[in-house]
């Protein structure tokens, strides 16, 4: 039987540092769905493709071919892990991730992939919609503006420069969008487990996490 986690939450929640090393430690594949809904977004700018063009965008969207090598996501053979994480990439991303018909493309590839491989995969929708079978879920939450400081801080160890206050706008504003969007709209599953991330360290999360996963794989093998 397939293990699939599910961890979702706001921007800047520590979702993707925490899915990866719980991928590490228990040899799962990490499945970052921002990254995919990032790389639609990339490859629309690139192509002056707008988020109006709903029917030029799903025509986008069917052509790139998506897979992931390790925590680096290929499209159409290009490595865009570093691009997609662009602030301009990251300002525009909820405009395109609202549109339905994205969804219903990325949400088959990514149920795809949980048939395939045992997967932790991170987002917004994957507790709700996505696995939402998987029998370990997690929200992680934290306040807005202890996620704007973690972005602030990542994006100048990558020698990128930006305002605190920019950072922290993008964050209220990506929150709004995909917590307001009619489709599958960011919100906690019912049967998920809330931790908020900005209450213990990372490495504490890890731990709360770590201990239901082994817990489920020892039941269940
Ligand atoms: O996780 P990350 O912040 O990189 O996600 C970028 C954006 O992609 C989110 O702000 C959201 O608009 C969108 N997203 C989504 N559904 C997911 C994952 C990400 O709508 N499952």
């Amino acid at each position: 039987m397939n293990i699939s986690v599910a961890i979702d939450g706001p921007a800047g929640s520590g979702k993707s540092t925490i899915a990866n090393i719980i991928a590490e430690r228990f040899k799962l594949m990490y499945i970052n769905t921002g990254s995919m809904y990032r790389a639609v977004t990339l490859m629309a700018m690139r192509n002056n493709i707008s988020f109006s063009d709903i029917e030029g965008i799903c025509k986008l969207t069917n052509s790139l071919d998506m897979h992931f090598e390790n925590d680096k996501l290929i499209v159409n053979e290009e490595d865009v892990s570093e691009e997609i994480r662009l602030p301009e990439v990251s300002n525009n991303v909820s405009n395109y991730a609202a549109i339905p018909e994205v969804r219903e493309i990325l949400v088959k590839l990514q149920q795809n992939m949980a048939h395939k491989y045992n997967v932790i995969m991170d987002g917004r929708d994957i507790g709700t919609v996505v696995l939402k079978d998987a029998p370990l879920k997690f929200f992680l939450t934290a306040s807005a503006e202890e996620r704007a400081k973690r972005r602030c801080k990542e994006f100048k160890e990558k020698g990128i420069d930006t305002e605190y206050n920019n950072v922290l706008n993008d964050i209220l504003k990506r929150d709004y969008i995909d917590s307001n969007r009619k489709s599958n709209p960011l919100c906690k599953a019912q049967d998920a487990i809330e931790i908020d991330s900005s209450k213990l360290c990372i490495g504490e999360v890890v731990e709360v996490i770590s201990g239901y996963v082994k817990e489920y794989i020892e039941k269940n093998n």
